[in-house]
This record gives C-alpha cells, structure tokens and sequence, in this order.
C-alpha cells in the first residue's frame, strides 16, 4: 500500500504544554484510520497539523508527495481545497443555506456555476442517503442528517483525503454506526482515504486500524499492516 499521508516525528506545544512530542504516522491509499485516545492526548492538535491546519513546530507532514510543513499559507489553502475534506463533531453548517447549497459551497468556492455546484451536491446527499432533505435547512435536520450533509460537504470536492473530527460524537449510538456504514460504504465506493479521531470504540471499529495517541505519542502500529 503506497503512503497518501505520512507525519515524521511532528511536534507541537502550546507555551509549556506540550501537545506532539514526535508523532510517527503513515496512513495509506485508501486506508480508513481512526486515532484514539485520551483527552488532551494530542488527537486534535494531530488532526490539524495532518490537514495543514496548524504547522508543527518540528517534524514533518508529507501529503500526496508534497510537504505540507513548508508551504506557504496560500499554496497550504489551494491544496486543502482540492485534496481534503473535513467533517467536525457539530457539522458546522450555514444555518442559513439549505442542505444542498451547503454541500454545493465548497464547489462554488472552486468557481463552479451555480447549477453545477448544486447538481454535484444532489448526487452527494444520495450517496448518503439524505436526498430528500436537499431542501431543508440544518434547523430543521435531526443530528444523524446533519452530519450526512456534512459529509457530503466535505466529499463533493472528491478529496483524496477526509479528515474527521468526532464525526459522530454528537450523536446517539444508534444513528452514530448508521451514519459510520454510510460513510464506510461510500469511501470504499471512491477509494478516498480516511482518517478520524474518535473516542468511541464502535466508531473505531469500522476503520482498517487504530492509532492511540498517549501524551502526545502514538502508540502501536503507526504504519499500515
Ligand atoms: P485531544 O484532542 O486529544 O483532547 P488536544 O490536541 O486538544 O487533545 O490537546 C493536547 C494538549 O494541548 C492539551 O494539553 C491541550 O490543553 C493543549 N492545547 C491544545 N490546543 C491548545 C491551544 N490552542 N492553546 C493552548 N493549549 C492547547
């Protein structure tokens, strides 16, 4: 399995406290991994210098063959666009736009016209079984809806990469695994790669292999089987 994502020795402190102290990881092609540990273990703070979020103070991150630690913030932004999607705990939609002006947002970010953008969006919230809400505000959608629109949000782009942060920990068990088998099934469906920080050990399961993150170390297998 070729690296897609790779972090060497990545370390990050916020004044004293340490977050990373040399972090080791390397996620392949198509791979679905989920971190754990913890709070305050560094998942977050991992997360975001993975996705060129934040810039480690040491060490490196390597997405794709280019390196993401050295770039300059501008080339750092164009490169998220176009290879990553993030999803986060509380969806993190516009109230304001619909479900699928939501979705279609990142497109039209990309300068894609109107009706493109939001043709591609309807395609997306199918694929996650939430077709029927295209209409609807994030008011008016259950927590499990959400969350499916916010993955359609951060697919629509066909990232290579998703990154996400509790993606269901705002939700209850049940809706929780229903909205991890769709996800599952439609990142296996584009061969995107996946990684997800979680507390919830049934989330975890989903994944091909698990990293825990201890004070700020990863423990366990950090390479692919
Ligand atoms: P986790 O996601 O596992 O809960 P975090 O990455 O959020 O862990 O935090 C790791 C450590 O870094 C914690 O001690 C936390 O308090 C600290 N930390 C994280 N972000 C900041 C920040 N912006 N400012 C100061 N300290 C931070």
């Amino acid at each position: 399995m070729s690296a897609l994502l790779e972090a060497r020795r990545v370390v990050k402190a916020f004044g004293a406290t340490p977050a990373l102290r040399g972090v080791d990881l390397t996620v392949g092609e198509g791979e679905v991994l989920a971190i754990l540990g913890p709070s305050g273990s560094g998942k977050s703070t991992l997360l975001h210098c993975l996705a060129g979020l934040t810039v480690p103070d040491a060490g490196e991150v390597h997405l794709g063959g280019r390196r993401l630690d050295t770039m300059d913030d501008a080339s750092r932004t164009a490169l998220r666009r176009t290879e990553l999607g993030l999803v986060f705990q509380y969806g993190q939609l516009i109230p304001e736009l619909t479900a699928a002006e939501n979705v279609a947002l990142p497109l039209l970010f990309g300068k894609r016209r109107r009706a493109e953008a939001l043709a591609a969006a309807g395609t997306w919230l199918d694929r996650l079984g939430v077709a029927e809400v295209a209409s609807q505000r994030p008011g008016e959608l259950s927590g499990g809806q959400q969350q499916r629109v916010a993955i359609a949000r951060a697919l629509v782009t066909e990232p290579r990469l998703v990154i996400a942060d509790e993606p269901t920990g705002s939700l209850d068990s049940v809706s929780a695994e229903q909205v991890m088998e769709t996800l599952l099934s439609v990142v296996r469906q584009s061969g995107t790669t996946v990684v997800l920080v979680t507390h919830d050990l049934r989330v975890a399961s989903y994944a091909d292999r698990e990293v825990v993150l201890r004070d700020g170390l990863a423990v366990g297998a950090g390479v692919p089987a």
